[in-house]
């Protein structure tokens, strides 16, 4: 793991994974009867930060039953091909985002016009330009809302992409909301230039803030672990 990556416990069987890269993205490491399963794979193509995070788990990499795609912007793409060769797992996704994920298909264009926060600016221009690519991976299963995928419940939160999916551990209070809700550069409802449909993105907010999490992962920047509820009902509009 790169110095930048840090391996963060947030409640019992929840860690956070990432560093710098891919806009501080994170990826999220769940352990639940005796199986591991992983949100997002990171900016890296070689996943090894995250077969690293699960050796320090005392784990081994077939231990990692499936890997589960918040949806399919390259920044969350970067270990999948490779964890899928390690490890074996099963690669689920929402079905509109799958041909994305099996490079069949380029990612819906945001748009060029520069918006505010300018620091994500150049992510902007890679979903415009397709630039840099991932490794293409099969997906092996489509999940659609209340399905369970390991110890979570997905939530379908379309808006950022139409396939863009969330997902709750109650047991844990547990909400992670992929790219719905940026911490990195600042604290908002998801990077808005990133938005595909506002409206849509509103209601998956209002969702979110339904569940009172303890907890809320995100996408971008640090986790909320100090009044996440509150926090995220001050996204409602
Ligand atoms: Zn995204
Ligand atoms: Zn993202």
């Amino acid at each position: 793991m790169d110095a930048g990556q840090r391996l963060r416990g947030l409640s019992e069987g929840v860690h956070c994974l990432g560093g710098r890269k891919g806009g501080r993205v994170r990826a999220f490491l769940l352990e639940a009867g005796g199986e591991l399963t992983l949100v997002d794979t990171l900016f890296q193509d070689d996943g090894a930060g995250v077969l690293e995070a699960i050796r320090k788990l005392g784990r081994s990499p077939g231990d990692l039953r499936r890997i589960v795609l918040t949806h399919a912007h390259r920044s969350h793409l970067g270990g999948l091909a490779a964890l899928k060769r390690e490890t074996g797992a099963t690669v689920l996704a929402h079905e509109w985002e799958s041909d994305i994920v099996e490079g069949e298909r380029a990612a819906q264009s945001v748009g060029l016009k520069p918006t505010r926060p300018f620091r994500t600016y150049p992510f902007q221009v890679g979903i415009f330009l397709g630039r840099p690519k991932h490794k293409p991976c099969p997906i092996d299963e489509s999940v659609s809302d209340g399905d369970a995928v390991g110890p979570l419940e997905v939530l379908h939160l379309p808006g950022h992409s139409p396939g863009h999916l969330g997902f709750h551990w109650a047991d844990r209070g547990l909400v992670i909301a992929g790219d719905a809700i940026a911490t990195w550069p600042r604290f908002e409802a998801g990077c808005s230039a990133f938005n595909l449909n506002v409206e849509q993105h509103r209601k998956s907010i209002r969702r979110l803030a339904s569940l009172n999490a303890r907890i809320v992962g995100v996408g971008h920047g640090e986790p909320l672990t100090q009044v996440a509820a509150d926090r995220v009902h001050s996204l409602v509009v």
